[in-house]
């Protein structure tokens, strides 16, 4: 164990501090004690707060990773012989209509190339050509490319039409910029473990007051995943389920160190210089990044060729043994691209390392 520890470069989990760690390994402590009740207030409360949206959003703490608050707003979010819109140009809008389909809803789907962000007038054009769209889901920051769809764009067709409008921002919140108070989503979705460097296993829903309606609206489409369970057990300090106690400790502890290290602002510029450090060396070693404009591209992710003659195995395995993980192109992508992630709690001058380990493999 006295090995350095590895940077992870793929889209989360993502490297977490020392700070974050140790909060996990606490006393132990039941869910059903006032010890936890306040643990999770704290955590529901700091969520919108260091998310802007505290005015505005409440947010539903889930166990489980990032599809399970996926799920829980997808089936949250449609009532009764309502249809789902989603928007898609990559892995995890594809994921949205699977959940759809998975639990019987009826879903309509507009699909964009993986390349290029979503276009608000084709979803303007649907939600007028099928008044039975009761949701509207969409990527904020699609992970499959690193592409940043206009949320708020979107959010402005959507707002206003009786439709809610649900947001996958698993890989957005907290580090891609948007102010989600200007975007009117009604559901919202979020993880522990990306960019708020928590551990994985928790995530959550940040609902507004129309998003909170319909869940409760909505029919029970499941026994764990049901919002509106887990809103009113919350709103009384209590838990449906056994929660993972351990990793809503970290989780409190990093939004702590979110708001420390001056919370969004400070934190989006910070993976804005990343991304230009990462992006002009890439440059520099002559590698090709999918995506050509230069608005579309998240602070976190890139997706690039890989070089020729050098499958993804081996790039991965070359720099795995110089300390670095990176992460496969998938779907469409996959064999053909790699993607680099500078997300999470970063040691010093890790990304220059990263890039003289790139040019070493690459020679
Ligand atoms: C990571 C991620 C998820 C959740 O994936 P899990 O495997 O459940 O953690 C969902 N949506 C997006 C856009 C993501 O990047």
């Amino acid at each position: 164990m006295d090995d350095e520890p590895l940077v992870l470069l793929n889209p989360g989990p993502a490297c977490t501090s020392e700070r974050v760690r140790r909060a996990a390994i606490r006393a132990d402590l039941c869910h059903r004690e006032p010890e936890f009740v306040q643990l999770m207030s704290a955590i529901r409360t700091g969520l919108a707060r260091s998310l802007g949206v505290a005015a505005s959003h409440e947010a539903v703490l889930v166990t489980g990773s990032g599809t399970a608050a996926m799920e829980m707003a997808v089936i949250g979010a449609v009532r009764d012989g309502r249809s789902l819109l989603v928007v898609r140009n990559g892995v995890y809008g594809d994921r949205l209509a699977r959940i759809g389909r998975v639990h019987g809803i009826a879903v309509r789907e507009i699909a964009e190339q993986w390349t290029r962000p979503i276009d608000p007038d084709r979803v303007r054009a649907a939600l007028r050509r099928h008044p039975d769209i009761d949701a509207v889901a969409c990527v904020h920051h699609e992970t499959t490319t690193g592409l940043v769809n206009p949320i708020a764009a979107i959010g402005q067709v959507v707002a206003g039409t009786g439709a809610c409008f649900l947001v996958d921002d698993i890989s957005g919140t907290a580090i891609e910029d948007q102010d989600l108070a200007t975007v009117h989503a009604d559901l919202i979705c979020g993880t522990a473990n990306k960019g708020l460097h928590g551990l994985p296993g928790m995530s959550f829903v940040l609902l507004s007051q129309a998003g909170a309606r319909r869940v409760r609206e909505a029919p029970t489409r499941s026994l764990y995943l049901h919002a509106a369970t887990y809103l009113e057990a919350q709103r009384a300090g209590d838990v449906p389920f056994t929660p993972a106690v351990q990793i809503c400790f970290a989780l409190d502890e990093a939004i702590s160190e979110y708001e420390d290290e001056g919370g969004f602002s400070a934190r989006t510029a910070e993976y804005r210089e990343r991304a230009a450090i990462v992006r002009k060396g890439f440059d520099g070693l002559g590698l090709r990044i999918l995506l050509v404009d230069e608005p579309d591209r998240a602070n976190s992710v890139t997706t690039l060729a890989l070089p020729d003659g050098m499958s993804y195995r081996e790039l991965h395995d070359r720099l795995k043994a110089r300390g670095f993980v990176i992460y496969a192109g998938q779907g469409q992508l996959r064999g053909r691209f790699f993607r680099v992630a500078t997300m999470g709690h970063l040691p010093p001058r890790a990304l220059e390392r990263f890039l003289d380990a790139l040019e070493d493999v690459l020679r």
